[in-house]
């Protein structure tokens, strides 16, 4: 695996009105996008810090990933996201080398990434993201 930086760290939010205040009067940063990802049933707002960014997570369904971990373990830090370059080949990589993929291929995710989570039962408990940026190519 070949990873050059952290890409975002993602966190569980019940409410973006209630979280991006803090983010930006508190902590002095500044929401550049916010976006609806539907396929993850999720409203993401994002603040750049360095090269990395916070993506803050609001579910917009109660089923959906972000939902059920807030109803599980509130909010908090729910993943965290690695950027590599060709995500096929590291994947393939990583399941050979025994880890569990939740996604078998990259999909898009917000900010038109691709992305593929690796499974927390093989990453001791952390929930990984792995992010590639194919659209600066
Ligand atoms: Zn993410």
């Amino acid at each position: 695996m070949s990873i050059s930086h952290i890409e975002h760290i993602g966190i569980a939010v019940k409410s973006l009105d209630e979280a991006i205040p803090y983010y930006e009067n508190v902590l002095g940063l500044k929401c550049y996008n916010v976006e609806e990802v539907k396929d993850q049933k999720v409203k993401t707002a994002f603040f750049m810090v360095g090269q990395t960014k916070i993506e803050l997570l609001e579910s917009t369904d109660p089923e959906g990933p972000i939902g059920k971990y807030i109803e599980k373990k509130g909010e908090g830090i729910h993943h965290i996201a690695f950027a590599v370059t060709n995500i096929e080949d590291q994947l393939k990589q990583i399941e050979a080398q025994g880890v569990r993929l939740i996604d078998q291929k990259p999909r898009k995710g917000a900010e038109g990434l691709d992305i593929a989570f690796l499974h927390p039962k093989s990453t001791l408990g952390v929930l990984t993201e792995l992010c590639e940026n194919k659209n600066n190519k």
